[in-house]
């Protein structure tokens, strides 16, 4: 495994992609996803230039953060946070890629103390598995987390079904694409959603394709 290759060869493809849909490189950033390796491996990643590290789980990202924290480093929490565990983690978030009720958004307000970035996770595919919204559900909800003054909506997160085949990963990365245009239309106080948290090992080409501008790679890294 030879993580400089690895990292070199992932900003050169990110690059390419962006390209390729005519925007600028440095629109896209690359959150680095550490779930699969020790602390060393994160710290040994961090010296090849990542600057974005993601962990989908509250007891890894508190062990990276501990490690790392002294890092110039963005802190991303991109899985599924249980409202029991929001206290424990929320203020060393930078971004929080998961939102997926209002619930744990009222949690949320209640123990951040500062402003914390959140992507609404949406299920666009519809996936009985899938943690998330649907596109109407945001519609309902999004009057309510107005009214939330620690958390910024900056976009939308998906996650594609793992056997997707790349026509559908594009219908997909679209459909979320345009409901977020839609939604920063509507320019609401505190929800700028100008963000769109999709793209993984398998299929950030096509995500980037589509407007994504975080990318969450974790295996590409490490193999
Ligand atoms: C693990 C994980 C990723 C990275 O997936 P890879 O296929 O390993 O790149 C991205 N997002 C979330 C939410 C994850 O849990």
């Amino acid at each position: 495994m030879d993580l400089q290759k690895n990292a070199d060869r992932i900003s050169n493809q990110v690059a390419e992609a962006a390209l390729t849909a005519n925007r600028r490189p440095e629109e896209v950033q690359v959150i680095a996803v550490t779930k699969y390796v020790d602390v060393k491996t994160a710290q040994a990643l961090v010296q090849t230039g990542v600057r974005h590290i993601g962990e989908n789980r509250v007891d890894k990202f508190l062990e990276k953060y501990e490690a790392m924290k002294e890092e110039p480093l963005t802190w991303h929490l991109i899985g599924t946070l249980q409202r029991r565990k929001v206290k424990d983690v929320i203020n060393y978030v930078d971004y929080f890629h998961a939102l997926d009720s209002l619930k744990l958004a009222q949690e949320i307000e209640k123990r951040a103390t500062h402003s914390i970035k959140c992507f609404l996770q949406v299920n666009i595919s519809q996936e009985e598995t899938k943690h998330g919204f649907s596109a109407e559900e945001i519609e309902e909800v999004i009057a309510e987390l107005a009214k939330l003054e620690k958390l910024e909506i900056v976009g939308l997160m998906t996650m594609a079904p793992i056997d997707a085949t790349p026509e559908e990963l594009k219908v997909l990365f679209q459909k979320t694409q345009d409901l977020q245009k839609r939604l920063q239309k509507k320019q609401l106080k505190n929800m700028p959603f100008t963000d769109l948290s999709m793209g993984m090992s398998r299929d950030y080409s096509i995500a980037i394709g589509k407007g994504s501008t975080f990318v969450r790679i974790g295996t590409a890294f490490f193999e």
